[in-house]
């Protein structure tokens, strides 16, 4: 589905770059969702870099997560059958990584999970000390592997997760309501022009290891005497990738107006569910 563009960097708010195609959702775990002219190349750089190399990409965090939820990679990859996974043995100082091919090692993923949005109840998105949890999952464990050594897997850092999470949901709320129809609270941290973690504006939802491609969705939620705008987003469920909740902006309305026609419901108003396409671990076993 291709969004109305916005004729702005959504993250930045530049208006006089050349501007590029954003992607809501990344395209290698099977996004579809676009938006055309929205992203400036600083912006596309530094979200890119995130998303292609740190996250899903050859030694990126949630490489086995994608393999195990089997969604798409290159044809080159495809055609060797050779696509590898990134592990890390030992431990501490002594730590290597192997990049091992799918069916040789074992698959896991390392998730952050919130207590929230805690910004819902009280306080400011930066100023809450709790920190989030970090989950570990064995997705898979091929039989003939001989483990003589502990492993673990990628490790997650919560900068580039937290800015992963805020750029899907900051995105997905300009193509929905367009730019300048609520105060964004996260454009800022996806930009980089303020590094602070906005902890407090995100929450996890207890979900089901499902089996759909992504899960996408937008409500107005009334807390605080305020209106906001919050996103929902699963990707990656068969691989049991956390439902985030995320607070991204602020609706101005006045006391006894109307409100606008989209904002009339409260509670889930649009939903944008890909299909049940890929079983777990199909496409990718030592056979593929
Ligand atoms: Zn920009």
């Amino acid at each position: 589905m291709i969004y109305r563009s916005v004729g702005r960097c959504i993250y930045c708010g530049a208006t006089d770059q050349k501007l590029t195609l954003e992607h809501i959702i990344p395209e290698c775990v099977g996004g579809d969702l676009e938006l055309p002219d929205s992203s400036c190349e600083a912006c596309r750089r530094l979200t890119g870099s995130i998303n292609e190399q740190q996250l899903f990409g050859d030694h990126g965090t949630y490489r086995a997560a994608r393999v195990y939820a089997g969604t798409k990679f290159s044809e080159n990859a495809k055609k060797s059958g050779q696509v590898m996974v990134p592990t890390f043995w030992g431990d501490g100082d002594s730590q290597v990584r192997r990049d091992m091919a799918v069916g040789e090692g074992p698959l896991g993923a390392a998730y952050l999970r919130f207590f929230g949005p805690k910004f819902l109840q009280s306080g400011n998105w930066f100023d809450d000390p709790i920190n989030p949890q970090v989950s570990y999952i064995h997705l898979a464990w091929p039989e003939q592997t001989q483990v003589t050594e502990p492993f673990s897997f990628p490790s997650l850092k919560f900068h580039q997760v937290a800015r992963f999470i805020s750029k899907v949901s900051h995105a997905y709320a300009v193509a929905e309501l367009g730019y300048g129809n609520f105060r964004p609270f996260l454009a800022d941290f996806i930009s980089e022009k303020d590094d602070r973690l906005p902890y407090n504006l995100f929450g996890t939802v207890k979900s089901r290891g499902v089996n759909f491609i992504y899960d996408i969705d937008l409500i107005e939620l009334r807390a605080r005497n305020s209106t906001f705008i919050v996103v929902t987003f699963q990707i990656l469920s068969a691989a049991f990738f956390p439902r985030y909740k995320i607070v991204v902006g602020e609706v101005d309305r006045k006391p006894n107006t109307k409100p606008r026609r989209q904002f009339l419901q409260i509670g889930p108003w649009r939903s944008k569910k890909k299909g049940a396409e890929p079983k777990p671990g199909a496409r990718w076993n030592s056979s593929a």
